[in-house]
C-alpha cells in the first residue's frame, strides 16, 4: 500500500480501509505471527536484517516514543512528501529491523481521518458535544487572557495546573513542563502512574534504579520472568530469552496468569497475586540454609545482611510460604536451588507486581533474593526493573526561567515529581504538586487558590485515571480545560479547547529507553498535516500572545524550530556515553551506550554505599528497614480483578485506529471455567462485572489461564465503547512511590469485583 500527494487528501478525509490494512499486515507476515509477537522463536541474533525499502525513497530516522519498553528505532520512507511505510532500524541490534503491529500501523495513524486537524472550542459547555472550529490565534488569545486574568486576581498562577504523562516520551516534550515553568509557579499533577513503588524499592536497596542491558540476557544461565510478559509487551527482548534457552538456560515465568511469555518458558509457576514477596523471602531462606548464598559478595558489598537473615530465620516459615503462595514446597526449593547454582542468573520484574498495597515491599524482597544469590553487579545477571541511566540530556526545553516577580507555593513540601524544577530550584517558592494518581479528588480539593485552568498533554486522563464520576465533576468545576492531543479522545470530550498536536514524524526530537541502551534521532519526515503544531510550537505561540498582552509575562521563546531545540538537548556527557561527536551522526542510525555492568564496582548510591538489606530510609518512610512480607489488601468483593496491558494498544493509544478493531474489536472479561460454571456463565455470554466503584458490561471468555477466584480484563481502549477497566478501580495507594517520584502508586491489582450473567 502506498500514498501519493494526490490521494492524501482523500485518505485524511475518508480514512484507509481496514481491508487494506489487514491485507498489508498479512503481506508483511505480521498476522501470521500472532499471538506470540512478531519475533519468532528461531530468530537468529546474528542474522543481518536488510532494509526492504527501495533507494528511490527519501528516508528519515524516527523513534517510537509511546512509553513502551522497546522504544523502537525506526526508518521512515517518504515519497513526494508523503510517508509510504516504516521499518524497524536494522542498525539497532535491539530493534533488529522489526516493529510490532502497533508500530507497523504508524502510517495509518499519521494519515488517520480521526486525527485532530484544527483547534476547536466546545461552545455548549463541557460534554455538550457542541464544537466549533477556531483559529490558532483565537485559541491562544482565550488561553493567554485566562492565564493573565487568573494571575491578576490570585497574584499567582498556582490556579493553573498541568497534567502530562507518557503519550510522548521524547526529550523535547519536557518543553511542555518548560512552558508552564515559563509562565510562573503553577500546579503540577506529580508522580507516575506506572512504576513508582518499584522505583522506591530499588532506590532503597541500591540507591538507584539501574538494570543490565537486556541484550545480555542471551548469556544468562537462568532467567526468571517475574510478573512480566515480554512476549506481548516487550517483543524485542524475547529474542535474547529464546537465545539463552537455546543455549541451555532455564526460563521460568512466575505470574498469577498464564501469559504468552509463560507459553514460551521452560516452566510456568502460578502464584497467588500479591504473595510474590513472600516467595522471594522463602527462596532466599532456602539458598542460605543450603549454603548457596554468596557470602563473599555479601560481606564486601552489603549492609544489614545479618538482620535480614535473622528475620528469615525467625519469621519466614517455608510451609507457610507454600500455603500462602499456593506453590508446592518442593517446587519452591527446586526453583531456589537451581537459580542459585546457575551463574549468571537474572530476574526481570514487571510493573504489575508493584501495583499492590504491598508492591514496593515485594520488589525489595526480590532484589534481596538476587543479591543473596550473588547475581548483582554481574554480566547477564541483575535484578532488572528499568533504568534512566541514558537520560542525561540538558532538558533545555524544560529549563525555563520564571517571569520576574512570580509568586508560588510556600506551604508544606508537596510531591516533587520525577523532573527537577530547572533553573528555579533554589527559589523560595515552589510549584504546587498534586498526586497524579488521585487526579479527580486532588483537583476538587485544591484550595488557595483553587485550580481553574487545566492543561492536558500527552495523556488521556479519562482512560488512565480513576473514578470517572468524580473526574467529570472535577473537570466541570474548572473555568478552562485545554487538551492538546493527536486524536479526539475521551478526555477531549470534557475539554473547552482542543489543540491538534503533531506526531513524531512531523517534528524533531531525540529518544532513549528506560529498558534498552540505544539512542535514536527523531527527524521531521513530513510537513505537519492540517493545522497541527508540535507541543514546542504551541508553547511558543502561547508565549507570543501572552507577551503581546503583557510584556514579560512568559519567558518561553516566542518562536521555535524543533530541530534547534532538539540539538540543544545534547551535551558532552551524552556524546561520551554513546561514543559520538555530534548528534548529526545519528542520521546514520541509532547508537548504543558504551557497555557498563550496573554495580560491578560494588558502589551503590545508598547512604552506606552498599546494597542495603537494612535501610534506615525505608524504616523512616515506610516503617520497615528490612524487605519483609506485608499482607496484601484484604478482599472487599468475591473475585480479584487483574488488569494487565494488552498487546493491541499502549493504554489508550493505537486501539483508537479503526483498523485495530479488526484484530481486537471488543473487550472481554476472562473467567476461570469453574467460577463461570458456578455463576452459570457460558463462553460469549454478556456479563456485568461490578463492585462498589461501578459496573461494566462485557462478553465472557472462559480460560484456565486465569486462576479460580480471579477475573482478568485488559487495560485498553476501544472506539465507540465506554469500556474502561479503571472505572472499577478505586485509588487506594501502593505502599511506596512517594520517596523518589513524589506520590505513591495505585494498587490497581488489589481490586475486587463480582459478576453476573445479564
Ligand atoms: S509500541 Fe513498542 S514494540 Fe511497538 S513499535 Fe512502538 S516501541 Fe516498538
Amino acid at each position: 500500500m502506498s500514498y501519493s500527494k494526490e490521494n492524501v487528501e482523500s485518505i485524511v478525509n475518508n480514512g484507509i480501509s481496514r481491508r487494506s490494512f489487514l491485507k498489508g499486515l498479512a503481506a508483511s507476515g505480521v498476522l501470521s505471527s500472532f499471538p506470540g509477537g512478531i519475533l519468532q522463536a528461531n530468530e537468529d541474533l546474528n542474522t543481518k536484517i536488510p532494509y526492504l525499502g527501495e533507494k528511490s525513497y527519501q528516508t528519515f530516522r524516527n523513534a517510537c516514543p509511546r512509553n513502551c519498553y522497546d522504544t523502537c528505532s525506526i526508518k521512515t520512507y517518504v515519497k513526494d512528501g508523503v510517508m509510504q511505510f516504516i521499518e524497524g532500524a536494522t542498525e539497532s541490534t535491539y530493534t533488529h529491523g522489526g516493529c510490532c503491529v502497533k508500530g507497523n500501523s504508524y502510517v495509518k495513524r499519521v494519515y488517520s481521518a480521526r486525527r485532530l486537524k484544527f483547534p476547536m472550542m466546545q461552545v455548549g459547555g463541557k460534554g455538550s458535544g457542541n464544537w466549533k472550529r477556531i483559529s490558532w490565534d483565537q485559541a491562544m488569545d482565550i488561553i493567554a487572557k485566562k492565564l493573565l486574568e487568573m494571575k491578576k486576581e490570585d497574584g499567582t498562577l498556582l490556579g493553573a495546573a498541568l497534567t502530562k504523562y507518557s503519550g510522548n516520551f521524547g526529550i523535547t516534550h519536557y518543553g511542555i513542563e518548560g512552558m508552564f515553568n515559563s509562565i510562573g509557579y503553577t500546579t503540577r499533577l506529580a508522580g507516575t502512574p506506572c512504576w513508582p513503588a518499584g522505583i522506591d524499592a530499588q532506590n532503597l536497596d541500591m540507591g538507584d534504579m539501574w538494570c543490565n542491558d537486556p541484550e545480555e540476557m542471551k548469556d544468562s544461565k537462568f532467567i526468571i520472568l517475574w510478573g512480566v510478559n515480554p512476549a506481548s509487551n516487550s517483543i524485542h527482548s524475547m529474542k535474547y530469552i529464546y537465545e539463552a534457552k537455546k543455549k541451555g538456560a532455564k526460563v521460568v515465568v512466575i505470574d498469577p496468569v498464564f501469559t504468552e511469555a509463560a507459553s514460551k518458558a521452560s516452566q510456568y509457576i502460578q502464584i497467588k497475586a500479591g504473595t510474590d514477596g513472600l516467595l522471594a523471602l522463602g527462596m532466599a531462606k532456602i539458598i542460605i540454609e543450603a549454603g548457596l548464598h554468596d557470602q563473599k559478595w555479601l560481606d564486601a558489598n552489603s549492609k544489614g545482611y545479618k538482620e535480614y537473615k535473622a528475620y528469615l530465620d525467625k519469621e519466614v516459615k517455608l510451609d507457610n510460604v507454600s500455603k500462602i503462595t499456593g506453590i508446592p514446597l518442593a517446587m519452591i526449593k527446586e526453583l531456589a536451588l537451581s537459580f542459585a547454582k546457575a551463574k549468571p542468573a537474572t530476574i526481570w520484574m514487571g510493573y504489575g507486581m508493584q501495583r499492590h498495597t504491598n508492591g514496593g515491599s515485594m520488589i525489595r524482597a526480590i532484589d534481596a533474593f538476587v543479591a543473596v544469590s550473588g547475581n548483582i553487579g554481574k554480566y547477564a545477571g541483575g535484578a532488572r526493573y528499568g533504568h534512566l541511566n541514558t537520560w542525561g540530556f540538558n532538558y533545555a526545553a524544560l529549563s525555563q526561567t520564571k517571569p520576574e516577580g512570580s509568586v508560588g507555593y510556600t506551604g508544606p513540601e508537596g510531591a516533587k515529581g520525577d523532573v527537577a524544577q530547572g533553573k528555579d530550584a533554589k527559589s523560595n517558592y515552589t510549584d504546587r504538586f498534586l498526586n497524579i494518581n488521585k487526579t479527580a479528588r486532588e483537583l476538587i480539593n485544591a484550595k488557595e487558590p483553587k485550580v481553574r485552568l487545566l492543561w492536558v498533554a500527552c495523556k488521556n486522563v479519562f482512560a488512565q485515571d480513576f473514578d470517572r464520576n468524580q473526574l467529570i465533576r472535577a473537570f466541570q468545576q474548572l473555568d478552562l480545560v485545554v487538551v492538546a492531543d493527536q486524536f479526539f479522545n475521551e478526555t477531549a470530550k470534557w475539554a473547552d479547547i482542543v489543540l491538534p498536536v503533531a506526531t513524531q514524524f512531523e517534528e524533531y526530537d531525540v529518544n532513549v529507553s528506560y529498558w534498552h541502551y540505544w539512542l535514536t534521532l527523531n527527524e521531521q519526515a513530513i510537513k505537519p498535516l492540517f493545522e497541527v503544531k508540535s507541543d514546542l510550537e504551541i508553547a511558543a505561540m502561547l508565549s507570543k500572545r501572552m507577551n503581546q498582552l503583557q510584556t514579560g509575562s512568559c519567558t518561553f521563546p516566542q518562536s521555535v524550530d524543533t530541530k534547534a531545540m532538539m540539538a540543544k538537548e545534547f551535551n558532552p556527557g551524552i556524546y561520551e556515553q554513546f561514543g559520538i561527536k555530534s548528534w548529526e551522526e545519528l542520521k546514520n542510525g541509532p547508537v548504543k551506550a558504551k557497555a557498563v555492568i550496573p554495580y560491578a564496582d560494588g558502589k551503590f548510591k545508598t547512604p552506606s554505599g552498599k546494597f542495603e538489606f537494612y535501610s534506615d530510609k525505608a524504616l523512616e518512610l515506610f516503617g520497615s528497614a528490612l524487605p519483609t512480607y506485608l499482607e496484601v489488601r484484604k478482599p472487599y468483593d468475591k473475585f480479584r480483578m487483574t488488569s494487565p496491558h494488552s498487546r493491541w494498544s499502549l493504554h489508550s493509544q493505537f486501539q483508537n485506529l479503526e483498523w485495530m478493531e479488526d484484530v481486537h474489536p471488543e473487550p472481554y472479561v476472562y473467567i476461570n471455567p469453574d467460577d463461570a460454571e458456578a455463576k452459570m456463565v457460558k463462553e460469549g455470554d454478556t456479563v456485568a462485572v461490578f463492585n462498589k466503584q461501578g459496573l461494566l458490561r462485557v462478553k465472557a471468555k472462559l480460560t484456565d489461564n486465569v486462576q479460580a477466584g480471579t477475573v482478568l480484563m485488559y487495560e485498553q481502549w476501544y472506539n465507540n465503547n465506554i469500556y474502561n477497566v479503571n472505572e472499577l478501580v478505586d485509588d487506594t495507594s501502593s505502599d511506596m512511590g512517594a520517596f523518589k517520584t513524589g506520590a505513591p502508586g495505585v494498587a490497581l491489582h488489589d481490586t475486587f469485583v463480582n459478576f453476573r450473567k445479564l
